[in-house]
C-alpha cells in the first residue's frame, strides 16, 4: 500500500476501544453496544455488514491488499513478501475470489482500490480472474477503480487490459525524480523509467492519474525536491499525493535512522512541505487533505476538486469500507476488523469458506464520531457542522467545546458559517489535533 490512506489509527492503553481477537472472540456473547449476535458482523461465516448495507446510503468503498513486491523498500512498513513461489500468486488470487464471495452479498460498491505491495505484479490472467469477480459492481455500482503501479513492473499489455475490465484511475508510485533519492528508497526504478512508465500510462489512455512523492528523504535537499516538483508538474498528473517520509519501527530505516529521524529532520520536511503546498498551488493543484492535491473544479457539496480520490475522501468522511486481503482493514457498522497478515494463513483460511479475520474492535460511537472528526479534519475542507452531525449523530462544537476553542485560539482551526476546518498551521499538526477528539 503506497498511497493508500490508513484509515486505522493506532490506540494506545486506556483508550476505549474494545478489542476482540479472534482466539478469544465467542460469537454467542453479545458485542459493544448491545448487538445481537444474530447481527453481529464478526461472526464466522456471516457476510459482512447489515442488511441495510446495500441502501445507496450504506455504500462502501472496497480495498484489495495484493501483498507482493518486486524488493522489500527499506522505508516500507505495508505487509508484503518479495521472495515466493509464482504458485501462490495464483493460490491468492483463488483466495480473493472467495474472501469476495464471502463479503459479497451486501455490499454496495461505490469505490475500489487495489494497493500493496504492488498490484501490477499480477498478471494478465489474474486480471481475468479479478474482472469476473467483480463484474457486477464494476457494471453497476463503482464509479472509481484505482490500481496502484510501480515503475519498473508495467506493461503495455497489463495497461490495455486494465482499462478494459474497468479500471479508471492509475496511482503511479514515482516518489521521486531524482536517482539517488530513488537509490536510498531502495526503488527497483530510475527516475528516466519513472517518466517512461507515467508516458505509457498516459499512451494507453488513462485520464485520470495520480503520482505518488516521497519528502523528507535522507540526503534529500530542499533543491532536490524542488526539481521532482517541477518535473511532476510538467508531466500534468491530475493528482499529486506528497507524504513525508516517517521512519516506522519494523523497517530497515528505523535500524538505520532510528526514531529520532523526524524529530531531526523536522525543519527541513516543513519547508519541503509548505514549498508542494506553495508550488502545487500555483499550478493549479487544489491541496485538498494534509498530503493531497487534485486539478478540477471544486465539487460545492464536498467542496474537494474534481480529480480528488473518491475513495480516500469516503475515509476521511467516515464512510464503510471493506478490505480484503491479508492485512487489510474493514470498517462496516460500528465493528472494524483487520484480516490475519500472512498471506499463507490467509490462503489457508479462506480455503475453509471463513473469513480471515485476525482481530475485531466494536467502536463505541463516541469514539469513532471522534475517529471521524479527525479524519475529517485531515481534509482541507474540514467538517460542515450539519454534515457531522447527520454521519455520527454528535454536535461537534457541544462534545469537544473544549478541544475546538484551543484550536482556535492557537489558529489552528477556523469557523466560517457552518464549516469548521484546519489552518494551514493546523493542518501541519494534523495528528496532535486527531489526539485531541479520541474519547
Ligand atoms: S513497492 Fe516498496 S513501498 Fe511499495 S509496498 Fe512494496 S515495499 Fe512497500
Amino acid at each position: 500500500m503506497c498511497s493508500e490512506f490508513n484509515p486505522i489509527v493506532e490506540t494506545g492503553e486506556g483508550n476505549p476501544t474494545k478489542k476482540l481477537r479472534r482466539e478469544n472472540f465467542n460469537p454467542g456473547s453479545t458485542l459493544g453496544g448491545g448487538k445481537e449476535p444474530s447481527d453481529c458482523p464478526l461472526v464466522e461465516n456471516r457476510p459482512l455488514g447489515p442488511r441495510s448495507a446495500r441502501d445507496s446510503s450504506h455504500t462502501a468503498a472496497l480495498y484489495v491488499h495484493i501483498p507482493f513486491c518486486v524488493r522489500k523498500c527499506p522505508y516500507c512498513s505495508f505487509y508484503s513478501i518479495d521472495s515466493y513461489e509464482q504458485d501462490l500468486l495464483d493460490r491468492f488470487i483463488e483466495a480473493l475470489g472467495r474472501e469476495l464471495e464471502l463479503v459479497r452479498p451486501r455490499l454496495s460498491l461505490r469505490t475500489v482500490y487495489f494497493g500493496g505491495g504492488t498490484p501490477s505484479l499480477l498478471q494478465l490472467h489474474h486480471w481475468e480472474r479479478i474482472a469476473k469477480f467483480l463484474e457486477e459492481e464494476v457494471r453497476t455500482s463503482v464509479q472509481e477503480w484505482t490500481v496502484e503501479c510501480n515503475p519498473g513492473t508495467l506493461s503495455e499489455q497489463l495497461l490495455v487490459q486494465l482499462r478494459a475490465i474497468g479500471v479508471n484511475r492509475i496511482s503511479l508510485g514515482i516518489q521521486s525524480t531524482d536517482d539517488r533519492v530513488l537509490q536510498r528508497l531502495g526503488r527497483i526504478h530510475s527516475a528516466a523509467e519513472a517518466i517512461k512508465s507515467y508516458d505509457l500510462v498516459r499512451r494507453c489512455g488513462f485520464e485520470n492519474v495520480s503520482v505518488d512523492l516521497i519528502y523528507g528523504v535522507p540526503g534529500q535537499t530542499l533543491e532536490v525536491w524542488a526539481d521532482t516538483l517541477k518535473t511532476v508538474v510538467s508531466l500534468g498528473p491530475e493528482h499529486v499525493s506528497a507524504y513525508e517520509l516517517t521512519v516506522e519501527e519494523d523497517t530497515q530505516f528505523f535500524e538505520m535512522y532510528g526514531l529520532r529521524y523526524s524529530v531531526e529532520q523536522e525543519e527541513v520536511t516543513c519547508l519541503m512541505h509548505e514549498l508542494a503546498a506553495d508550488f502545487l498551488g500555483q499550478h493549479g493543484y487544489v491541496q485538498y487533505e494534509v498530503s493531497n492535491y487534485a486539478r478540477g473544479e471544486l465539487n460545492h457539496i464536498g467542496m474537494v476538486p474534481r480529480y480528488a480520490c473518491l475513495h480516500n475522501v469516503g475515509y476521511w468522511k467516515g464512510h464503510w469500507y471493506v478490505g480484503v486481503g491479508p492485512s487489510a482493514a474493514s470498517y462496516v457498522d460500528g465493528i472494524r476488523s483487520v484480516n490475519v497478515q500472512d498471506v499463507y494463513s490467509y490462503c489457508e483460511i479462506v480455503e475453509l469458506g471463513v473469513r480471515p479475520i485476525g482481530y475485531a474492535e466494536c467502536l463505541p460511537p463516541l469514539f469513532r464520531a471522534g475517529e471521524i472528526a479527525a479524519f475529517g479534519f485531515r481534509m482541507t475542507s474540514g467538517w460542515d457542522l450539519d454534515e457531522f452531525r447527520q454521519i455520527t449523530g454528535f454536535d461537534l462544537m457541544e462534545v469537544w467545546n473544549e478541544e475546538i476553542n484551543q484550536l482556535l485560539s492557537l489558529g489552528w482551526a477556523e469557523l466560517r458559517g457552518s464549516r469548521l476546518y484546519l489552518t494551514s498551521v493546523g493542518l501541519r499538526f494534523a495528528d496532535q489535533v486527531a489526539e485531541m477528539f479520541l474519547r
